[in-house]
């Protein structure tokens, strides 16, 4: 009788290729290492005291140091990012949805990729009903995010000072199995994305 082995399912690993043409296994709130860091500072002022000495020697700051523990703590408790392909990231990521409505995984294959990382590409139609009705949203309690799949792009090249469009090209030019394997390989030795990124608020009005 022949031997008939176990073969283990194995399920295919998401893709942690963001659409913009970062990559989310490099990122601190993917891997939870910003919150990890804010946990790590607070046991420490908290074990130090530091709280109760700071009330006392500036009493007037009261507030502003509960303010500042408050802050500290909900960074702590803030969950990891499940990363882009997963709907991490902004909610309502204008450059993922539009990249979506395009039946693409990322913009690297998009042929509208440059313009649109220049800020130049006009919102579809769509686009601007949605942001229409969010400034709308904007004025009440639901706050929506405010600029388009293009004007967004652009900050974000930015900010990654070019790194996610660079990345975009490789993706075209050798395809995203091999790109993200690279990427991997760097983030497993240590790589984040926070090293490029420039200081920018990319959510700031101009
Ligand atoms: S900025 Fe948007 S497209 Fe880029 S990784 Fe974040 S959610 Fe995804
Ligand atoms: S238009 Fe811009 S945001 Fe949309 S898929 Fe193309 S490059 Fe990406």
């Amino acid at each position: 009788m022949g031997f008939h082995g176990f073969m283990l399912k194995t399920e295919p690993e998401p893709s942690l290729a963001g659409a913009c043409g970062a990559y989310c296994g490099a990122c601190l709130a993917y891997r939870g290492e910003l919150a990890a860091e804010a946990g790590r500072l607070l046991q420490g002022i908290r074990r130090q005291g530091f709280l109760g000495l700071a009330k006392r020697l500036h009493p007037a700051e009261g507030p502003k140091v509960d303010v500042f523990f408050d802050v500290l703590d909900r960074l702590a408790r803030t969950p990891a990012c499940p990363g882009c392909a997963a709907g991490g990231g902004p909610m309502i990521c204008p450059v993922r949805v539009c990249a979506k409505e395009r039946r693409l995984e990322t913009c690297a294959h998009c042929a509208d990729l440059s313009a649109c990382a220049d800020g130049r590409l006009k919102s579809s139609s769509a686009e601007t009903r949605r942001l229409r009705e969010g400034r709308a949203r904007l004025r009440g309690e639901d706050a929506h995010f405010p600029f388009g799949a293009s004007e967004y792009l652009a900050r974000l090249v930015r900010k990654y000072q070019g790194w996610n469009l660079e990345n975009l090209r490789r993706i075209a030019a050798e395809g995203l199995e091999v790109w993200e394997a690279e990427m991997r390989e760097r983030a497993d030795a240590g790589f984040r994305s926070v090293e490029i990124k420039s200081e920018e608020d990319v959510y700031a009005d101009d």
